[in-house]
């Protein structure tokens, strides 16, 4: 049977999927890049090298592959087959698809993970049904993934969708890109996570200084679970936190009109008590007149199989095009 063989690039660790013609996940694997200490070489060797393990441990052949899907997180381009920049990898200008076809022979298809995890939610996973959707992962960073019309939509340099770097606040904090007050500075775990170490140190006293001393550190949690517990002022992180959310995800309805917003990454794991959060100053603030349908706006449903399954799907969907580089 042909399979897809689908890959995750992440800052740390890297996933791997056998997938099915059906797209069902039929085995996976990670490993942990070196904390940074591996050149682009050895990133790819060792991908390689755990691609063939999986293969052979669960009796398939490289032959049997019916092309490889690779998410990266940066910008990869897949006419070019060049992994142009990673933040925080190693990869500068790489020639992936070149490395990769030193070893196997099938077609191999690169783009951007968040692109990826999108396509994945829109088909198979929370957006089941939906034709125009948009995906928000809310991690280390934030992703963003838009599909339209059923395809995910890369844009000039196959470089869109980085709504994590619209600005939000004029000379607001600064962003790893350069710019001031982006998107991504206010919503992500990281964000999250400095929001809530900022209020500690000016609330001492709070319960939410008190539940980051019994979890050990501040997580993306921290201010939620102080939230639950009636602290005002992990109440205040958690309120203005889905205030920045809420303005955003209503950019992203003003700018797509999607049938849906999906959550995902890390903070998504909160649940519905998110959406509830954000929903009522997302579609108020959204250019939604008349009698006309609400955009849903829901909690991602793959998890991290996101990754690997929506390199698969847009592996299937570059052999349906007749892509063949
Ligand atoms: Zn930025």
């Amino acid at each position: 049977m042909a399979i897809f063989l689908a890959v995750d690039v992440g800052g740390s660790s890297i996933k791997l999927g056998l997938v099915s013609e059906n797209f069902e996940l039929l085995v996976e694997d990670s490993f942990r890049t070196q904390d940074n200490q591996e050149n682009s070489d050895q990133i790819v060797e060792n991908l390689t090298k755990h691609s063939l393990d999986l293969l052979s441990k669960h009796d398939y052949r490289k032959e049997d592959l019916k092309a490889i899907g690779i998410g990266v997180p940066g910008t990869a381009i897949n006419r070019t087959g060049i992994y142009e920049f990673a933040g925080n990898l190693p990869f500068r200008r790489y020639p992936l698809r070149k490395k990769l076809t030193e070893i196997f022979n099938c077609p191999i298809y690169l783009g951007n993970d968040a692109n990826f995890a999108g396509l994945a939610e829109s088909r198979l996973g929370a957006g089941q049904g939906a034709e125009n959707s948009v995906t928000l992962t809310l991690g280390t960073g934030m992703g963003a993934g838009v599909v339209i019309n059923d395809r995910v939509y890369l844009g000039f340099n196959e470089a869109a969708s980085e709504f994590g770097h619209t600005v939000m606040e004029i000379d607001g904090i600064p962003c790893t890109c350069g710019r001031n007050g982006c998107f991504e500075s206010y919503v992500s775990a990281t964000a999250l996570i400095r929001q809530t170490k900022e209020a500690i140190a000016e609330n001492p006293d709070s319960i939410l200084a008190i539940t980051a001393n019994a979890e050990g550190k501040v997580s993306g949690r921290t201010s939620f679970n102080a939230w639950r517990n009636d602290c005002p002022v992990g109440t205040k992180v958690v309120k203005t936190y889905a205030k920045y959310l809420a303005i955003g995800i209503a950019n992203v309805i003003n700018s797509y009109m999607p049938d849906v917003v999906i959550i995902g990454g890390g903070i998504s794991n909160e649940g519905q008590c998110l959406v509830d959060l954000c929903e009522d100053e997302a579609i108020k603030q959204s250019f939604l007149h008349g009698e006309v349908a609400i955009p849903k706006i829901v909690i991602a449903t793959l998890g991290n199989k996101a990754g690997t399954l929506g390199a698969a799907l847009f592996a299937d969907d570059c052999l349906k095009d007749g892509l063949i580089y």
